[in-house]
């Protein structure tokens, strides 16, 4: 009887289904990798072990399968070499039962594993657009921000009049700042929190310190300076995970 081997096609399937990664739960090793004399190829160490044997010699043979399910990727479960051995040496353990959980298993790290990349990645720009966005607000609005000097007059009235006129152009300024701060870069810190909270757990330290800023950072420059180094902060965890 001949084996009803895996084509090419399904192989890669398999492979790409478990995320290029050994799918035993105490591996998970990379399967492939650069091929180091060869800068245009790579190098595929992992194998498509059959769940249920290819052959009725082979482990696990199921004979009421037909050929084509016995070759389709669903009876395919993607293992490193050292693996693959291991679970055809003792069909015992890994009955078909327990391969199909280990294939469903590897499948969903897969999916959560490709995700969570892109999710991450895609906080990490966020956070450094709003970083900048933020820095380059603190410095504008110090630049813009009124200064009247001291009234040199000798005339009392005078100078009273001229220190109204600074106290009520400073308040007047702080107030604008708050609301520009409240309108265009605390709505994006808001929707930041959550995002950061997800990846690096609610509990987290730096999470906890970024939270906690960004609840006090309309108050003044000070307060948003520390916003911004917590940002920061948050960027350098988040991009060595
Ligand atoms: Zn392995």
């Amino acid at each position: 009887m001949a084996r009803d081997d895996f084509t090419k096609q399904v192989k890669d399937q398999i492979e790409r289904r478990a995320g290029h990664r050994c799918s035993m739960p105490n591996c998970r090793r990379a399967t492939s990798s650069p091929n180091p004399t060869a800068p245009s190829q790579s190098i595929r160490t992992g194998v498509a072990a059959h769940i249920t044997a290819a052959s009725p010699q082979g482990p696990r043979f199921d004979a009421s399968l037909t050929p084509q399910e016995r070759a389709s990727t669903e009876n395919g479960v993607w293992m490193c070499q050292l693996c693959a051995r291991v679970i055809d040496i003792s069909p015992n353990v890994f009955t078909i039962e327990v391969l199909r959980a280990i294939k469903s298993d590897a499948e969903r790290r897969a999916v959560r594993a490709s995700t969570a990349e892109d999710v991450c990645s895609k906080l990490i720009v966020d956070l450094q657009e709003f970083r900048d966005d933020l820095i380059t607000f603190i410095t504008q609005r110090a630049i813009d921000e009124p200064n009247y000097g001291f009234s040199r007059s000798t005339n009392e009235e005078e100078r009273q009049r001229h220190w109204d006129m600074k106290t009520r152009a400073t308040i007047d300024f702080s107030k604008e700042t708050q609301s520009l701060y409240e309108s265009l870069l605390e709505p994006r810190i808001i929707e930041l929190l959550p995002r950061t909270g997800a990846i690096l757990g609610e509990a987290d330290k730096d999470y906890q310190d970024l939270a906690e800023a960004a609840e006090f950072s309309s108050v003044n420059s000070l307060a948003q300076k520390d916003l911004a180094r917590r940002v920061g902060n948050c960027i350098g965890i988040l991009e060595m995970r």
